[in-house]
């Protein structure tokens, strides 16, 4: 054993008989000095002069090293503490170590941290107290930048196959899509995102943040609504560091009859309220309340008349239930009683119905559900 154990080497003083190293604490060369001289250079926190915490001014996105983290609905002074605890260096020799902060807002963009630390060093308890400022700075992370500057890398368009899509077509594909975005974004995929809708007279344009995104979006829209989707590439061009971008068109054609929609596919049995497109019409007879289906071969695009849709039948007036096949009404038009097959939704006891009229002909058409 070595002379040296005995006197500190800095001073010179002779040092009382240490103990061997505790397991797992290799003995450096501080650990041989006296108290004296090893407390003299003794720092039990190391902390910086101050930390800065980057701010995204339009997501509220905070800068963590490399990247940007959403924060959610936490307040700026967590994210602070956060900073601070992962700043802040206690001395390896400390044992026991407790430590508490006291943040102090002094402006919107400036928090004071009070931190009180104590750990049992050389035998004795030993305190610190350190002040350090945290500046919040705002900024642009780099998702809101590209969405500022209107990056997208997939459109989906909403299209329906020869007419115009409803109102309830176009405020359900663009809900799909939102919450739809807004999932992949909650499970902290910070790269997915809309940079645009807009809304044609044709339907509306989604621009995504990617193929992938637009792709899911597309085929998500088409399991709700019918219908389906091809994709195009549309352009190359190239991002800031010289990358290709291609952009990809996920064109949607939704069924060619809408839900709601008042056809006759000139078969003799009359006009059908259609009800659904998947693969094949579906829809409801409107002289017997029979289901219909489109034939297997015409899929969801049979040859048809389109008659209107149910926002165009009149309220008219029950005048008699003839029997089980007929009813009088009043023709929503000349007023005049009419007698008209009786299908099975018609509800007996009600007093009026929902009628339209075509070709000269007068059809019940079912309540909404
Ligand atoms: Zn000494
Ligand atoms: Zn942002």
């Amino acid at each position: 054993m070595s002379e040296s154990r005995d006197f500190c080497p800095r001073c010179g003083e002779p040092v009382p008989d240490r103990a061997e190293p505790l397991p797992g604490r290799p003995r450096g060369r501080t650990a041989l000095l006296c108290d004296d001289c090893y407390f003299a250079d003794f720092d039990l926190v190391d902390a910086p002069d101050r930390i800065e915490v980057l701010v995204c001014a339009g997501c509220g996105a905070v800068r963590r090293g490399e990247s940007w983290r959403d924060v959610g609905a936490r307040d700026y002074t967590d994210i602070a503490v956060e900073e601070v605890a992962e700043a802040l260096g206690v001395h390896v020799d400390a044992t026991d170590v407790e430590w508490g902060v006291e943040p102090e807002q002094v402006d919107a963009n400036t928090i004071r941290m009070h931190c009180r630390f104590s750990g049992i060093v050389r035998g004795t308890r030993r305190t610190a107290e350190v002040m350090v400022p945290v500046m919040v700075s705002r900024g642009s992370c780099d998702r809101c930048g590209r969405i500022a500057g209107g990056y997208y890398a997939g459109v989906v368009q909403v299209r329906a196959d020869e007419r115009e899509l409803t109102a309830a077509e176009r405020t359900e594909a663009v809900s799909i899509a939102e919450s739809y975005v807004a999932k992949q974004e909650a499970k902290g995929d910070r790269e997915a995102f809309i940079t645009e809708i807009k809304e044609t007279d044709d339907g509306p344009d989604i621009k995504l943040s990617s193929n992938r995104l637009a792709e899911n979006v597309a085929g998500r829209i088409t399991d709700v609504l019918g219908g389906s989707f091809e994709s195009y590439p549309t352009l190359v061009t190239e991002d800031g560091d010289g990358n290709e971008v291609y952009r990809v068109t996920f064109a949607i054609r939704l069924p060619r009859y809408a839900p709601d929609e008042i056809i006759d596919p000139d078969d003799d049995e009359g006009p059908v309220l259609v009800t659904g497109s998947n693969d094949r019409v579906q829809g409801i007879r409107l002289a017997t309340g029979e289901p219909y289906t489109s034939a297997y071969e015409e899929g969801d695009a049979p040859e048809a008349t389109r008659i209107g849709d149910r926002d165009d039948a009149t309220e008219t007036t029950v005048v008699t239930v003839e029997d089980e096949h007929a009813v009088q009404i009043l023709d929503p038009e000349t007023y005049a009683a009419t007698t008209v097959p009786r299908p099975t939704f018609f509800d007996p006891d009600a007093e009026t119905v929902l009628a339209i009229k075509h070709d000269g002909r007068v059809h019940l058409v079912p309540d909404p559900e």
